[in-house]
């Protein structure tokens, strides 16, 4: 199958409110274009150098989306361009986007990265830290970043119960966020492996990479 043939399928297997971020981390940019060309607008990558450099190559109405683990001293490199953070996990880092969208004038759109999975390897808030961050007055007066929802990665393992348990507890979350902060709207759950189950507890935007790209030879 060709990377059209796929994004078509997967495309015609979303619900309307459920948006696309095609994940071409490690992809050659000749891999993006033909998504492009098949009319596929919003890209996701983890790394920012890489992801610099896609931009830097590709048409500019390309939505780029920052899917991993930001390191502070990099947000600099993407401010000027990127759509939308999914990996925030705290005030620092929210801070530095902060500081950096300001010097651009542009306000960046995040998403707050919550832990749900059992892997205690993967990133992200817990519950907890999550409660209080979005109540903080810190956040508050943050005026150039807008939060608005939430990510998770649930646990990478054939028992469906336990994913669909945690994609629940993310959506649950999410709604509780959504008490305490205006604008919520994105709940950024799903891969390859997963979104149809994501979608089935209330995700609005899907992570696919390997079933558009194929496998990454990393
Ligand atoms: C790589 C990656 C994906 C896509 O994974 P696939 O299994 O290839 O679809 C989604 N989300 C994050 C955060 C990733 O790093």
């Amino acid at each position: 199958m060709s990377i059209q043939q796929n994004l078509l399928r997967i495309k015609t297997e979303l619900p309307e409110n459920v948006t696309l971020v095609a994940v071409s981390k490690t992809k050659p940019v000749s891999d993006l274009q033909e998504a492009y060309s098949a009319g596929q607008r919003v890209f996701g990558e983890n790394k920012i150098q890489e992801m610099t450099q896609k931009h830097e190559a590709l048409p500019k109405d390309i939505a780029w989306h920052m899917i991993g683990h930001v390191q502070r001293n990099k947000v600099k490199y993407m401010a000027p361009y990127v759509s939308l953070v999914h990996g925030v996990d705290s005030l620092r880092l929210l801070k530095e986007i902060n500081k950096q969208a300001a010097k651009h004038e542009r306000t960046i759109d995040c998403l707050l990265q919550v832990h749900i999975a059992e892997e205690s390897t993967k990133f992200g808030l817990d519950e907890a830290e999550l409660l209080e961050l979005i109540s903080s007055d810190a956040l508050a007066s943050l005026s150039n970043i807008r939060i608005l929802g939430l990510m998770g990665m649930a646990t990478f393992t054939d028992n469906e119960d336990q994913v669909r348990r945690e994609f629940k507890h993310l959506k649950t979350l999410f709604d509780r966020a959504a008490t305490v902060l205006d604008g919520l709207e994105i709940v950024s759950m799903g891969m390859s492996g997963d979104y149809k189950l994501a979608i089935s507890e209330g995700s609005t935007m899907v992570r696919i990479g390997s079933s558009i790209f194929g496998t990454r030879n990393t």
